[in-house]
Order: C-alpha cells, then structure tokens, then sequence
C-alpha cells in the first residue's frame, strides 16, 4: 500500500474517499467470496461484527455438502474413502493454523472447542505445588475463562478467593500495560503457577505483546498460557518464536469457522507432559488396535481427546485456504489502514464518544471498542439505532459498542456508513 494511503492525514471524512480507497485496495475481491448478511432480500447489511461471528466463506456450502455426499454415499467407508478422509480429517487444519498461530505443524491441532480445550490445558499445565499456587489473568477476563480457571483451582481442593489473581488496569484507565504484568510477575511471581493470557482483550480490542509476557511468565518461574479467541486471524503470532508454552482458540470469529466451528490449541513441543487422553489422541497407526495402553501420538495431536466435528471442521478448510490465498502480511496492512480510517471517522464525527481501545495500531487489531458517555441507557439506545440503519456491531454492558472491521470482506465505504450510522444515533440520543 503506498505509504500517501496509509498517512492518516490523508483520510477524508466522505464515502467518495472510501470508495477511492477501495478501488486500490489489492485484497478488494476476497469480498465476493464470503456471504454479506442482508435486510431480509435487500440491501446488504453493514457488518462489523466479525470478532464475534465471522461470515461463512462461500465455498463452505460446498465443502459440508461434500461431507453430506459422502456420508450419503459411503456411510462407513468415508473414514477411509471419503473426498478427504475424516480419520485424519483434523491433517486439512493443521498447516494453515500452524501458519496463523506462527506454530510449527506438529505443534496446532483444530479439536473440540475454546473452552473445553482450556480445561484440558490447565488440567495438564496447572501444577499448583508448594507456595506456588495461584494463577494470574486480567481482571474482566471473559466470563468463560473465569469460570474455567476458577472451577479448575476449586478442583484441585483450592480457594479461588486465595489462587486466582486478577490484575486490574491502572486506576482509571481500562487497558493493561505490559509493564504491569511484568512488575507484578517480578514482585509476586513466586506464588503464581501459570499466567493465562488473551491475545486481544475481547471488551477492549487491547492487543497485547504476547512475547513480552512469556518471558516475565518464565523469567518468574511460570508457565505462560494465551487465550487466542480474538487474536488468531486478527493478529500476527509468533507462538513458537516466543516460547508460549500453550494457546487456544475458537474457529468461529475471525477465523470464520461458522457457529460452534472446532476449535483449537497449541503446545509447544518442547512439551511432552501427562495430559488427559482420548483415544483420538492415540498414535494413529496402532489406535485401531483399541489396546488399553495408550501411546500418544507426536505434538499437539497427541492431546486430541474424540474423532473431529467434521461437519463443524469443513466450513474451516474454505476459510483457512482465504487467509492463505491473501497472506497474512497484506491483510494486516489493510486491517491497520481499515481500524485507522475508523478512529479517524469517529474523531471526527463522534467526538462525544470514548475509544477504550489503544490508539497505537501495534496494541490493537481489527476492533474499536467506543464508549457512550452520557445518561445511563443512552448507549444501548444508541447501539439500537445503529442496528436499526443496518450496521451490525455488538454491545457490552454497560456502555461499549464494539465494531471490527475484517480485512478479508469488508471495505473503507463499510467504515464509513458503520462510522456515520454511529454519528447520526448519537445525535437523534443526545
Ligand atoms: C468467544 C470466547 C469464548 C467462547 O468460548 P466457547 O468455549 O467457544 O463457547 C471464550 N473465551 C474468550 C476469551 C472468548 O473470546
């Protein structure tokens, strides 16, 4: 992208703007290949809520269809003969995660979901011993992974109101600096077991240095674990480079999986550790003996726990091979150029609104997340009139609007109607 395009004091205020921008936008045509949800048979709508449901890849129609076809056809026989096999259906995941998660293949596997693969992480990599008890995640961590983490302390005979510590921003503002994190690690690091972390905070869109972590995690004698739910896909990773120990995911946000898509984990392999065992997890040449030992399978597919989703995995083949196709290089250049049109639009024509999230495009990705000052109710008012002129974003008790623009299918115009739909509700909301 030349660099006049990428200077934010370029940026105009007007659609003709973002029409022109679109027009010299090298990744413009992966638009047509995903599905825009539209006003029953009209207009498209004006979605910015990939972080929370991707839209489906067009060719994922084909993709589940074909698993249909062969179940319909070959019944049994498509474990073996399928189009692609579904006993190592999880193999069709493995490189084009390896490559978003910055992994080593043997070191991702697309399994079962976010949360569950969180438990099966912390059952492994939590071992609290000695004074070293606690886990350390960010206060207003989302509700799921609390609820893990708190049930997995409480499973081990332990008292959450004492082993899970929940680091809170700097009073008064709403984002974690990194020297935070390091600072409380070097004083009380000691006492904590394993840092759990989330690539992007889902309610802020804050980025975090995830290299950074994992060394203040080991350099206190921790391990360093990253929940990668609105990072993958949005993010540049690098898991293998920075030592995370582990990571795990959903498949149906930026990655466009579909709804309750497989999900996924990495562990680094220098890892080799008692984890809980399925026998899908078995090494696959003698899994069919179905002996009672088991002997896992190299890397992370040795913690494969079921046979895979296949219908839940297929939508993901299409996505995967999108990212690819585009590169992941090229659609972060245009997410940042996308996510910096957008503060400059809301600068402007939102001033009464408050951006949570960082204004430095390295602690952010795709996703804003603005605040609605005001008397109390005005900004699920407004949220309401948004969606009511047909932009899609989501809302955060009790005041956050969030809106992510996606570099794969949305454009600058998207930006700007998403941008001038929040203006206009707050003025009809003062
Ligand atoms: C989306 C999300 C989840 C959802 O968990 P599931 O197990 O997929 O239902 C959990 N944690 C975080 C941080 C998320 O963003």
């Amino acid at each position: 992208m030349p660099p006049h395009i990428m200077n934010p004091g370029t940026h105009e205020p007007t659609l003709e703007f973002a029409r022109r921008r679109d027009e010299a936008d090298p990744l413009q045509g992966l638009r047509e290949k995903f599905a825009l949800p539209r006003r029953g048979q009209g207009e498209p709508l004006v979605y910015l809520c990939g972080h929370s449901l991707g839209l489906m890849p067009l060719a994922a129609r084909g993709m589940v269809m074909e698993e249909l076809d062969d179940w319909a056809q070959l019944a049994v026989l498509g474990h073996e003969h399928a189009h692609r096999p579904w006993i190592p259906y999880h193999e069709n995941l493995r490189d084009g995660l390896a490559a978003l998660a910055g992994a080593r293949a043997g070191e991702v596997v697309a399994m079962s979901s976010l949360t569950v693969n969180l438990h099966l992480m912390l059952a492994a990599f939590y071992r609290p011993s000695g004074a070293r008890r606690r886990i350390l995640i960010e206060a207003g961590a989302f509700s799921s992974d609390r609820h893990a983490v708190a049930s997995q302390i409480i499973w081990r005979g332990l008292d959450p109101r004492e082993a899970l510590v929940e680091l809170s921003p700097p009073v008064g503002t709403d984002t974690v600096p990194e020297e935070s994190i390091e600072s409380y690690l070097e004083e009380h690091g000691a006492e904590i077991a394993l840092v759990l972390w989330p690539g992007v905070q889902y309610r802020t869109g804050q980025a975090f240095d995830l290299g950074r972590i994992a060394r203040a995690a080991h350099r206190a004698g921790c391990v360093a674990g990253f929940d990668l739910a609105h990072s993958i896909g949005n993010m540049p990773l690098a898991l293998h480079d920075i030592d995370a120990d582990f990571a795990v995911w959903c498949s149906y946000k930026y990655l466009n999986g579909g709804p309750g898509a497989i999900g996924g984990c990495f562990v680094h392999e220098r890892h080799d550790r008692p984890h809980l065992a399925g026998w899908w997890g078995h090494e696959a040449a003698t899994r069919f003996r179905m002996r009672p030992e088991f002997h896992a399978a190299p890397g992370a597919a040795g913690w494969q726990i079921s046979n895979p989703p296949i219908l839940s995995a297929a939508p993901l083949i299409a996505s995967l091979a999108l990212f690819e196709q585009a590169g992941l290089q090229r659609l972060r250049q245009k997410s940042m150029a996308l996510t910096g049109y957008m503060e400059y639009l809301l600068d402007r024509l939102a001033p009464d609104v408050q951006l949570i999230t960082p204004r430095a495009a390295e602690s952010r990705g795709c996703q804003l997340s603005v605040r609605i000052t005001g008397p109390l109710g005005r900004g699920r008012r407004v949220f309401e009139a948004m969606t009511a002129r047909g932009v899609i974003g989501d809302w955060r008790e009790p005041d956050t609007i969030r809106l992510a623009p996606i570099p794969l299918y949305n454009s600058f115009a998207d930006v700007f109607h998403g941008a001038e739909a929040l203006a206009r509700a707050l003025h009809l909301e003062p």
